[in-house]
């Protein structure tokens, strides 16, 4: 299966909404499928980084996501939100379609997700943290927004290179 180009920002297909998939069983959907994580796998070895992939991110206008998180790999096919949190908490993004950035984000500490598998099976996630995190920046994808869209701090905003110096800077002492 082929490793899909992924788009960088700027191309209009990252800001277009995908279209719900009807036929999960049909063999192009499961055919990406088996694109959408040749390529997500190849990111991560080229990158070192990189947990989820939406379909539109490789220029595909449907509602497809895969996302690994800690052993789970997960299809979330026709995701849609059943409860959000009232609380939000704010940590760091970045994004495959640009990947030198990263910003603060706040977004619901926890959500509730009912999608589709690959099968076609119902799922239900009740998430908190990390997961949480990926799982509503991936269904941002879905609707045409990126992490830019959701209003980060503008002065939180910096290069890979910063970050990367900031996480490995010694904590003061004494
Ligand atoms: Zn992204």
């Amino acid at each position: 299966m082929p490793v899909l180009q992924t788009l960088e920002l700027g191309d209009p297909r990252l800001r277009q909404p995908a279209q719900p998939v009807d036929q999960i069983a049909a063999p192009e959907i499961q055919a990406l499928l088996g694109d959408l994580w040749d390529t997500l796998d190849d990111f991560r070895q080229r990158h070192g980084w990189g947990r989820a992939l939406a379909a539109p991110v490789v220029g595909v206008a449907l509602r497809v996501v895969v996302l690994t998180y800690e052993t789970q790999r997960l299809v979330l096919i026709n995701p849609r939100f059943e409860s959000w949190s009232r609380t939000q908490t704010v940590e760091y993004e970045r994004c495959i379609a640009f990947g030198s950035i990263w910003g603060q984000v706040y977004r619901p500490e926890r959500v509730v997700v009912v999608a589709e598998d690959a099968a076609g099976a119902a799922q239900r996630f009740d998430v908190d943290g990390e997961l949480a995190r990926l799982i509503q920046h991936e269904i941002d994808h879905l609707d045409g927004l990126v992490w830019l869209d959701r209003e980060p701090d503008l002065a939180t905003i910096c290069t890979a290179g910063e970050r990367a110096r900031q996480r490995t800077a010694q904590p003061p002492t004494g």
